[in-house]
């Protein structure tokens, strides 16, 4: 197999713009290149033969950066923990939903966030970030990110926002150290909205000095339904565990952005040892393959939950973003940066953490796990199982309660699952 960048199936038929949809079955891949085979090997393999030691010698310098890459070259096969072809394969299709120049798979999403963080901050570096943030991206950033001399400060999704991470910012008189803005957006569980343009301005106005890179957690809509670079992100990272991998049996994380950054990001991945492997890889090129289909049966199904949702005795409130009306704050933010609603849905159940227990103990169909984004529809209690963490006095004000539930809708028939809930709901 011998991948040339160059010679990849097109993108465009003439002046007609392929789909990304419509790529993710062959872009970047040729079946001559492995006996006529119409999807790619599985390359499980640690290395790869050099064809001479002046080629191995070449590739060894570029990979480790000795000297620049002529315009006719690629990096050639080195060693899995560096590039492999399924890894570059889905990296080049990945790429395609958010018109991303590059990206990086790692093998998880906590190793893309953690490998993106110490790629760009070091001691002495302040790292502004929304909350609430995803469980483990919380602990990294306020527990384990401190203890290498960054210090770290949180700001609220929604619209006090932008006033309270000024605020933060002004205290401290540290406007010049800013490294990093990190934003999840929409917040989990809460559904709370980050306006992206904004944050891209504030990290732009603190880069006289350097770069502040603004990196976008964009598992719960992306790569369909929110474009962060398109709003002036630098990176967009996820979670590829979630909606991309979608059948919640991988574990994976991506980055990605400009070819400059993403390669920055790439490098202490090569150190740090967090790329994925060629099994997951080709695993989530299957998945690519779907990811319109799933998103867009899952979006349709969260929205009739919602509606069912919102007219029950037993619900208090429904955090859904397809519910966001016009006096709503964040309702100019939703329409400008998001092209539909999501697939995540959470709700208070009227009573507290008893009723949200015995509510989910009741459901038969919908299954009590945590994550999101799969096929198969997930229920959970954000308070005592993913943000177990957060202090129970922070909690509130994260509008994480005692009696809020978390939905992740799948591909399941809707009035199946509004069957479900409402049983689990009688039963409460
Ligand atoms: C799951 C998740 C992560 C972490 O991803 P893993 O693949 O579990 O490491 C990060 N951010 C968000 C928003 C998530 O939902």
């Amino acid at each position: 197999m011998v991948r040339k960048k160059k010679e990849y199936t097109p993108r465009e038929l003439g002046d007609h713009r392929l789909r990304p949809e419509s790529l993710m079955m062959g872009y970047g891949y040729r079946p001559e290149w492995s006996e006529g085979a119409i999807k790619c090997p599985i390359f499980q393999t640690s290395t790869f033969t050099f064809k001479s030691a002046e080629e191995g010698k070449a590739f060894f310098e570029l990979a480790y950066g000795l000297r620049e890459q002529r315009p006719t070259e690629t990096l050639g096969l080195i060693y899995s923990r560096l590039n492999n072809p399924d890894l570059e394969i889905l990296e080049d299709r990945l790429a395609l939903w958010d018109d991303a120049e590059s990206a990086a798979v790692h093998a998880s999403g906590m190793a893309a966030i953690a490998t993106t963080v110490f790629t760009f901050l070091r001691p002495g570096d302040v790292l502004l970030h929304s909350e609430p943030l995803y469980g483990g991206t919380e602990y990294l950033l306020t527990q384990m990110v401190p203890q290498f001399g960054i210090e770290v400060l949180g700001f609220p999704a929604g619209a006090a926002g932008p006033a309270a991470a000024e605020r933060a910012l002004a205290e401290r008189k540290i406007a010049d150290t800013l490294g990093m803005i990190f934003v999840e957006t929409p917040a989990n569980p809460t559904n709370d909205l980050v306006d992206i343009s904004h944050f891209a301005e504030l990290a732009r106005q603190h880069s006289s000095r350097r770069k502040v890179v603004l990196a976008v957690d964009n598992t719960f809509l992306g790569p369909l339904f929110q474009h962060p670079l398109k709003f002036g992100a630098d990176l967009v990272i996820y979670s590829a565990t979630k909606f991309i991998g979608g059948h919640s049996d991988v574990i994976a994380g991506a980055v990605l952005g400009s070819e400059g950054l993403v390669n920055k990001v790439r490098w202490t991945r090569t150190f740090l040892g967090t790329a994925t492997d060629p099994w997951t890889g080709w695993l989530l090129l299957r998945s690519l393959e779907t990811l319109k289909l799933r998103m867009t049966c899952q979006v349709k199904n969260a929205q009739q939950v919602a509606d069912f949702l919102a007219t029950h005795p037993k619900v208090d409130r429904v955090h859904y973003l397809g519910h966001i009306t016009e006096d709503n704050p964040q309702y100019e933010v939703y329409r400008r940066q998001c092209i539909a609603p999501g697939a995540m849905v959470a709700f208070e159940i009227r009573g507290g953490e008893a009723e949200a227990f015995r509510f989910l103990n009741a459901l038969k169909l919908i299954h009590l796990a945590v994550s999101l984004g799969g096929t198969e529809s997930l229920a959970e209690h954000p308070a005592t199982m993913t943000h177990a963490d957060v202090p129970v006095e922070d909690q509130p004000r994260m509008g994480i309660t005692p009696a809020l539930v978390r939905l992740s809708i799948g591909v399941e028939h809707p009035d199946d699952l509004i069957a479900d809930l409402d049983q689990a709901l009688a039963a409460v």
